[in-house]
C-alpha cells in the first residue's frame, strides 16, 4: 500500500536548505498559471524589480533561471566564455572547484588561483595570476564559500580583474540576502544566487543578473552559446519585452510564487536589516559555541555570516554525532566536504532562521550531544 509523502518538519540549519517562512509555503500551494499567463508575466516583471532590489543593481538582464544554483553558475560560465578563452577562477572550496569543472566542459583554459580552505582568497594572488596571464577574459570567484565558511572581498577581487580588463564572474549562492553585496557598484558582470539559502525559499531557482557589459559581450560573441537552456539571448526573450514574451521553457509557477514571496519578506524587512541581523546572530553564535568548546575554523573577519564551519573536536565520531542530532532533537547540520570532509561542521542560521530562539535551540542540541 501506497500512502501519500508526509516529510518530518526538520529544523534545517545546515548549508541549505534552511527552513522557508509559513507564507512562503503557502504561496507554493496556489494554483498554478500558464508560463504566457498576463498575470504570470506580470509576476515575472514584479520579481525582476524584487530581485535588483535584492542584487542592489539596475541592470535589466536581471532574472531567474529554473533550476538551482549550479544552473545558474553554468549559465553565467556559459554565455561568457568561448572555446580556448582563458580564465582564472580563484578556488578556495569546493563550489569554486565546481566552476572549474564547468570551464573545462565549456573548453575554456583554466587558471586557477589557489588559496588554503577556510580562508578569503589573498587579493594579491589574483594580481599576480592576471600579471603572469594578460591573456585572460575572465576571472571567476565564490563570494561565501559553504564549503569551508569563508567569505572573500568580492569588491577588491572585482577591482583588480577590471584594471586587467577582464570580465567577472561572482558566486553568490550562500550570501545573496544575508550579506552585503552591491553590484552595480562592484562592478560584478554575471552573478547568480539560488532560491534555498538565504532566501529561505524552497530549492529550484537561481536568481541572476548581468551587466550591460556582459549582455554587450554575449552579443558579439564569435561562436554561439554552448547550450541551448542557459542562452541569455534565449532566456531574454522570455524574461523581456513590453509586449510580447516569447516561450523558451515551461516555467514552474509555484516556484516563482514561493520566490517572489521570499523577496517579499526580504524587501519589507529591509534587505540592509537583514544583512545586519544576519551578522550580529552570527556574533553571538559563534561566542556561545566557543562556550561550549567549539572553535571556528575560519578566522575572524574572513566569516560567513550565515554559515559557521566548526572544528569537530577530538575524540567525536562526527557522523555519529550528527545522525544523533537528526533523529533525537529533529536537528540538520552540515558535514565537511572535499578535503574537509570528517573534520568540520558546518552549521547554517540563514534567512528565517537567523535568529536567537535558533541559536539557543542548536546550542543546547550540541551541547547534548557532545557530553557523551
Ligand atoms: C549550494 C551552493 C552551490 C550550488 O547550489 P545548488 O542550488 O545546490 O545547485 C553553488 N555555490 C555555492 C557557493 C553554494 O553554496
Amino acid at each position: 500500500m501506497h500512502n501519500s509523502f508526509k516529510p518530518q518538519n526538520r529544523i534545517l540549519m545546515g548549508p541549505g536548505p534552511s527552513n522557508v517562512h509559513p507564507k512562503v509555503l503557502e504561496a507554493l500551494s496556489k494554483a498554478p498559471l500558464g508560463h504566457l499567463d498576463p498575470q504570470f508575466i506580470e509576476l515575472m516583471d514584479d520579481i525582476k524589480l524584487l530581485l535588483k532590489y535584492t542584487f542592489k543593481t539596475e541592470s535589466d538582464a536581471t532574472f531567474v533561471i529554473s533550476g538551482p544554483g549550479s544552473l545558474g553558475m553554468e549559465a553565467s560560465l556559459v554565455n561568457l566564455i568561448e572555446h580556448g578563452d582563458k580564465i582564472i577562477v580563484c578556488v578556495g572550496g569546493y563550489f569554486a572547484n565546481r566552476m572549474t569543472q564547468i570551464v573545462e566542459k565549456i573548453g575554456g583554459q583554466v587558471v586557477v588561483v589557489k588559496e588554503t580552505w577556510g580562508r578569503a582568497i589573498d587579493p594579491q594572488k589574483l594580481e599576480d595570476a592576471l600579471k603572469q596571464n594578460p591573456d585572460t577574459k575572465v576571472v571567476a570567484f565564490v563570494h561565501a564559500e559553504t564549503s569551508t565558511g569563508a567569505l572573500s572581498n568580492i569588491k577588491l577581487l572585482s577591482e583588480i580583474a577590471h584594471k586587467h580588463n577582464c570580465l567577472v564572474v561572482a558566486d553568490t549562492v550562500t550570501s545573496l540576502g544575508t550579506t552585503e553585496i552591491y553590484v552595480d557598484q562592484w562592478d560584478l558582470d554575471a552573478v547568480y544566487s539560488c532560491s534555498q539559502k538565504g532566501l529561505s525559499c524552497t530549492a529550484g531557482m537561481s536568481p541572476i543578473t548581468f551587466s550591460e557589459r556582459a549582455v554587450h559581450h554575449i552579443k558579439k560573441r564569435k561562436t554561439p552559446v554552448q547550450s541551448w537552456f542557459n542562452d541569455l539571448n534565449l532566456l531574454l526573450g522570455y524574461w523581456s519585452g513590453t509586449d510580447k514574451r516569447i516561450y523558451h521553457h515551461t516555467a514552474p509557477s509555484n516556484q516563482f510564487y514561493g520566490l517572489h514571496e521570499a523577496l517579499l519578506i526580504l524587501k519589507d524587512e529591509g534587505i540592509e536589516n537583514a544583512w545586519r541581523r544576519h551578522k550580529e546572530n552570527s556574533g553571538k553564535f559563534i561566542s556561545k559555541l566557543k562556550q561550549i568548546g567549539l572553535e571556528p575554523l575560519v578566522p575572524e573577519g574572513e566569516r560567513i555570516p550565515n554559515l559557521t564551519a566548526v572544528k569537530v573536536p577530538e575524540g567525536i565520531d562526527e557522523a555519529k554525532a550528527r545522525s544523533e542530532l537528526l533523529n533525537k532533537h529533529n536537528l540538520e547540520i552540515g558535514a565537511g566536504l572535499g578535503e574537509l570532509a570528517g573534520k568540520i561542521w558546518r552549521i547554517g542560521l540563514m534567512g528565517y532562521n537567523s535568529n536567537e530562539k535558533m541559536i539557543e535551540f542548536c546550542i543546547s542540541a550540541l551541547k547534548d550531544v557532545l557530553k557523551k
